[in-house]
């Protein structure tokens, strides 16, 4: 899980979702009541294998020489709270966070976002970091919703998954369908698709789509 914690971070700054040392990946290992997270500070072509730590879901440090990523807490909350998490993605990533900084939710209206995120992308309520406030209004905000996204007000985004890649996946997918969505809307209204069909396009691409060999 250290060394899958660690490459998956090459695909923050591969896709584009982080400036400096603004973002990260956790992993829970499986069938233990722990999880790997980025250490803090460190850049991403410093990060390997030896330098994840591994936090207890509390939070607290269980193994590692460097502090774990400011953020553990809110990790930390998501695993205490929701058992089928595997992974935990946080970015600063640019167009989701203006929507972000505007309070508003990412509008379902285009086939893949309702693929992966089965409706649209919720708004998170204002919270601070440190204590267990941001993982509170994620897990609050996740549970009306079926996307694996929420846009945290004023800050960023937050995405799970059942591994820590599914996470990845799901805040490249939100960066990549913000920016669209925020293009439509410089020129027109954007039209939203009907409820009956967001439902079958989710259906279809989380029970039918792809190799059946890697489901
Ligand atoms: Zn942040």
């Amino acid at each position: 899980m250290r060394k899958t914690v660690s490459a998956l971070h090459s695909e923050l700054v591969r896709y584009g979702l982080v400036a400096w040392t603004a973002g990260n990946v956790s992993g829970r290992i499986p069938g233990e009541d722990l999880f790997v997270i980025k250490p803090s500070g460190l850049s991403y072509d410093e990060l390997t294998p030896e330098s994840m730590v591994v936090c207890d879901l509390d939070g607290n440090l269980v193994e590692g020489s460097f502090e774990p990523s400011s953020d553990t807490a809110a990790h930390a909350y998501i695993y205490r709270h929701l058992p089928e998490v595997g992974g935990v993605v946080h970015t600063h990533s640019t167009y989701a966070s203006a929507w972000a900084a505007r309070g508003e939710s990412i509008p379902c209206v285009l086939t893949a976002m309702a693929d992966e995120f089965g409706g649209e992308i919720p708004i998170g309520p204002f919270a601070l970091i440190g204590g267990d406030d941001i993982g509170r209004g994620l897990v609050d905000t996740l549970k009306g919703h079926r996307s694996p996204a929420v846009l945290m007000r004023n800050h960023g985004v937050f995405t799970i998954g059942a591994t820590p890649k599914a996470a990845v996946k799901a805040a490249v997918m939100c960066e990549d369908v913000a920016r669209t969505v925020h293009i439509a809307r410089q020129l027109g209204d954007v039209i939203p698709i009907e409820e009956k069909h967001i439902d079958a396009l989710y259906d279809r691409y989380q029970n039918v789509y792809g190799q059946r060999s890697t489901k």
